[in-house]
């Protein structure tokens, strides 16, 4: 997917989010953050770093610990890696108007599956967010959703 559509949908002089990509902030460890994002509608975006972006889905609920709980993960755009650690408002009028925070950040080792093949598994290392979980890709009327589900360790 690329950055194209981050860029296109942000004015950089109005938004104080990160606008470039850089390589060197690549890690050695790739990471995953939450951001709580308190916008028209209150969601979590779980974001992976992947291929040199941040894959992105946005969670209308706060992640589960419960593997009986699954959680529905919608597909955004690519975020560059400086993403991870915004935080701050987004003013009105732009684009995901509202509060970004940090809900959880840490590493993650991917276990199994691909984006492409709709199925990952990742065990993640964060704060809040511990162990197995899994990011299963479905359609419903044609419309490409994911499941962000807690797995048993
Ligand atoms: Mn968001």
């Amino acid at each position: 997917m690329g950055l194209k559509e981050y860029k296109k949908k942000r004015k950089f002089s109005k938004t104080p989010e990160p606008e470039s990509e850089s390589k060197s902030k690549k890690s050695k460890k790739p990471i995953f953050v939450v951001q709580k994002h308190d916008a028209s509608n209150l969601h979590y975006d779980f974001r992976i770093e992947m291929d040199g972006v941040l894959k992105s889905w946005a969670v209308p609920k706060k992640p589960s610990k419960d593997p009986a709980v699954k959680r529905l993960a919608i597909p955004t755009e690519d975020h560059p890696l400086e993403y991870a650690d915004f935080e701050g408002e987004i003013p009105e009028g732009e684009y995901g108007a509202g509060t970004v925070e940090i809900w959880d950040k840490g590493t993650y080792k991917k276990l199994e599956g691909s984006m492409n093949s709709g199925k990952l598994v990742l065990d993640l290392k964060g704060k809040k967010l511990k162990g197995k979980y899994s990011l299963v890709n479905f359609k419903k009327k044609h419309k490409e959703l994911w499941l962000l589900i807690k797995m048993k360790d």
